[in-house]
């Protein structure tokens, strides 16, 4: 029966036209995963001959505070721990994004020319910042200066390929060997709020000091892979960089009285600190409070003056795929050690006094919160310590270390320091995020370089469940699925899964979308406990390695037990955005056969059908049979409805020979509801149904997404009630993303609104009038 009808509508289908492809939600990703092999097996894992190259540093730098500049030599020492021979090596040169004719610049393009011609707010209009930049980039003289790249003092063969190098080796460098050279530099420093970037310095005209961010400031190892082989995408920008593990081993020059930052420990306190402060920081250890290592009046003092002499900080960090550090004798400084597990960790914040109060309540609080809640998700902290520093970058974080923009405003005549909501929540949120950076991808080493959201996407979620843990509601920016719902309604978007240079709406599409993506699998797919456990196991299983999208995809599914592929398929490789709406709904009652029963609710559904129009107007009319009752028979007191002896006999017979179980089906008086769905948005999802009863009970059923297998557009389910069911809603928490909740109930609920009248203005350009105006005089300050 059912394949005779499948035929027929082949039938007409093909001779009307093509058949439509069946769009398989839920097909297999294995097309489209790499094949597993021994380097990353298919469930996810680090495979048996998984390998990653090792570069250690050696480096010694001296910061020119006058010129604004850095000069360096340093040492790597490369281990090749691939199965490859190497006949050169790539080094990353991200200074020369700086340089007049980068890529970065030369492939900068606008919006449109209506664009920048008719801004309709200041948001959209072109910023004096945004020009300010633009043309200083034209002046500026960044870039390395490379003075020369060695081997044992031999020169080494190399290319410079913008923001890449190559470097000729005078032998291969076969599996298992080390290679030793060295790169000596210097560049200009970018005046971060000018040029931007992930660093630089910032001025403060009021006391005439600079501040230091120094970051991705030293040629350093790209990444040799099984995957990519060489990561050397130029670098534009956006795409941050993936990098080798090794040791550090650095001496920073600076004038000496600055405070360094810095990824790694501090060898030489004994050089570079005083006693107090040595002592301070030995209190801060096991304090329960941040205690002020250098305090507002010490760094406002240090202010004032300038030293002619150097120090040299000494820092060694083990294990980090990088190394960044700030510098300034603005900084205060406060630290608080934590404890916990196998972590150790000195919290520590450095901030201008134009930071506080804002740096000195939050900061390292929020540094040791980060670290307690994404050990619980990932693993335990295994750094020594973990650094906030408030200067000119919004956020941006490096091993250890990390910038972070907010700071209170200053009233310009009264000097009275205030802060906005969101700057407050703003700097917590970046804190958290910044410092988590440290897990994902600081040692969950992803390639930044192909994949934004595999460090912002995990990170922004991670840091979603520390905000909620900071305070009860939160106001965090990303992760809650009802946040994500204008962009999944915007027009100009790509897939997730897109490189991280051809993201558009990157904030997101690499963040937000990601990060809610997984709060969705956390909290209405998977649930938490599955979740938790997998997404744990990914951090567990690739800390200090470099896992891929398909590493993260299969964890997921192989730790969870769960089929995810169509879930990875719509969220991460399509735009498509949830749309499910409840089109239709008929209720069924199974019939008795009673004909007592069922001729009365026939009769009842009759009756419950509107009076025609000419039957209300023809009611007050005067009929004959009432002027001559000698007219009525039967038939005026009997219809259809009336029950008779032969349906009661029928009756009798049939059930008769019913069998007691199919008895007891006539009879349980259960409420069947056929819904209609349909699946607007095309990305599949699980049904929620709050299904709401006469009594006023209400209650949810969860139907997985595979309820969408055989059909992904529309599908028809089967709702069954004890009682009549009065209201019907899809999704009531909003914890899928749909993008038009408007459909998604039964009865359809009104949307309440509010209409703003406003005042017309009359004579809004009076040329004379504004004439006549008098001149403002210039107020006496
Ligand atoms: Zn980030």
């Amino acid at each position: 029966m059912r394949r005779k009808i499948g035929f027929l509508a082949l039938c007409l289908t093909v001779s009307a036209y093509a058949a439509e492809p069946f769009d398989d939600k839920f097909r297999q990703l294995d097309e489209i995963l790499p094949t597993p092999n021994v380097y990353r097996t298919a469930s996810g894992a680090p495979g048996h001959a998984y390998w990653q190259q090792r570069a250690d540093y050696t480096i010694s730098a001296t910061l020119d505070e006058a010129r604004r500049a850095l000069t360096g030599s340093e040492q790597i020492t490369y281990h090749n721990n691939s199965p490859d021979t190497l006949s050169y090596l790539w080094v990353q040169l991200d200074q020369n994004i700086y340089k007049k004719d980068s890529d970065a610049r030369m492939m900068l393009t606008q919006p449109s020319r209506e664009a920048w011609a008719k801004a309709t707010s200041p948001e959209d209009g072109y910023k004096f910042e945004g020009m300010r930049g633009i043309l200083a980039g034209r002046e500026f003289d960044g870039g390395f200066k490379i003075k020369s790249v060695a081997t044992n003092g031999q020169p080494l063969k190399h290319v410079i390929n913008r923001t890449m190098m190559r470097i000729d080796l005078p032998t291969p460098l076969k599996p298992g060997e080390k290679f030793v050279f060295n790169i000596d530099w210097s560049y200009n420093i970018n005046e971060q709020q000018v040029l931007g970037g992930r660093s630089g310095y910032e001025h403060f005209e009021e006391d005439k000091n600079d501040l230091f961010e120094i970051a991705q400031w030293f040629p350093r190892m790209a990444a040799y892979y099984d995957v990519y082989g060489w990561q050397h995408k130029q670098f534009l920008g956006t795409g941050e960089f993936t990098l080798e593990f090794g040791d550090y081993d650095v001496q920073l020059t600076v004038p000496a009285d600055h405070v360094v930052a810095s990824t790694g420990e501090l060898q030489n306190p004994s050089d570079v600190l005083s006693a107090a402060q040595r002592e301070r920081l030995e209190k801060a250890r096991t304090a329960s409070a941040p205690v002020l290592i250098v305090m507002q009046e010490e760094a406002t003092r240090a202010e004032k003056s300038r030293s002619n002499a150097s120090k040299t900080w000494h820092f060694k960090a083990s294990n980090v795929r990088d190394f960044a550090w700030a510098s300034s004798r603005k900084f205060i400084w406060d630290a608080q050690g934590f404890k916990k597990d196998s972590t150790n960790v000195m919290a520590m914040s450095y901030y201008p006094k134009e930071g506080n109060p804002l740096w000195g309540k939050y900061s390292t609080q929020a540094i040791i919160h980060t670290i307690d809640k994404y050990n619980k998700y990932s693993f335990d902290y295994p750094y020594p310590t973990a650094i906030s520093v408030n200067g000119p970058v919004g956020g941006m974080e490096y091993p250890m270390i990390s910038f972070n923009g907010p700071r209170p405003t200053k009233d310009k005549k009264t000097g009275e320091l205030t802060w906005s909501q969101q700057t407050k929540y703003g700097l917590i949120g970046v804190i958290i995020h910044e410092v988590g950076h440290n897990y994902y991808p600081m040692i969950i080493n992803s390639d930044e370089r192909q994949w934004t959201w595999m460090d912002e996407g995990l990170n922004t979620f991670v840091q979603y469940l520390a905000e909620q843990e900071w305070e009860d509601k939160y106001p965090s920016r990303r992760g809650e699925p009802r946040n994500i719902v204008d962009y999944m309604r915007s027009q100009e978007q790509v897939p997730i899964m897109t490189n991280s240079e051809s993201l558009v709406q990157v904030g997101p599409n690499a963040y937000a979308k990601p990060a809610t993506g997984l709060n969705i699998l956390r909290e209405t797919i998977l649930g938490r406990e599955l979740f938790d456990y997998a997404f744990r196991e990914y951090a567990q299983r690739w800390k200090f390695k470099r896992p891929t999208p398909a590493d993260f995809f299969r964890t997921m599914e192989d730790a969870s037990g769960t089929d995810l592929d169509w879930f990875w398929r719509g969220w991460f490789y399509t735009t498509d955005p949830v749309d499910i709406s409840i089109d239709g709904i008929s209720e069924y009652g199974v019939s008795t056969k009673d004909p007592e029963k069922e001729k009365a609710w026939k009769k009842a559904q009759k009756d419950a059908q509107p009076v025609s129009l000419s039957d209300q107007r023809n009611k007050a009319l005067p009929k004959r049979v009432d002027a001559h009752p000698e007219l009525k028979d039967f038939y005026n007191e009997h219809d259809e409805f009336t029950v008779t002896n032969k349906d009661r006999n029928s009756y009798a017979e049939a059930i008769e020979k019913l069998e007691p179980w199919e008895k007891k089906l006539l009879d349980q008086g259960k409420h069947l509801y056929l819904v209609d769905f349909s699946n607007l948005g095309g990305m599949v999802m699980p049904l929620i149904l709050e299904i709401e009863l006469k009594s006023g009970k209400k209650y949810i059923e969860r139907i997985p997404a595979e309820v969408w297998r055989y059909n992904s557009k529309k599908i028809t389910k089967l709702i069954v009630t004890d009682e009549p069911m009065v209201g019907l809603t899809q999704d009531p928490y909003w914890e899928t993303a749909d993008i038009d909740t408007s459909n998604n109930a039964w009865p359809r609920k009104v949307t309440q609104s509010r209409l703003e009248l406003f005042k017309t203005e009359r004579d809004k350009n009076n040329l004379m009038r504004d004439f006549n105006t008098p001149l403002k005089k210039d107020e006496k300050k």
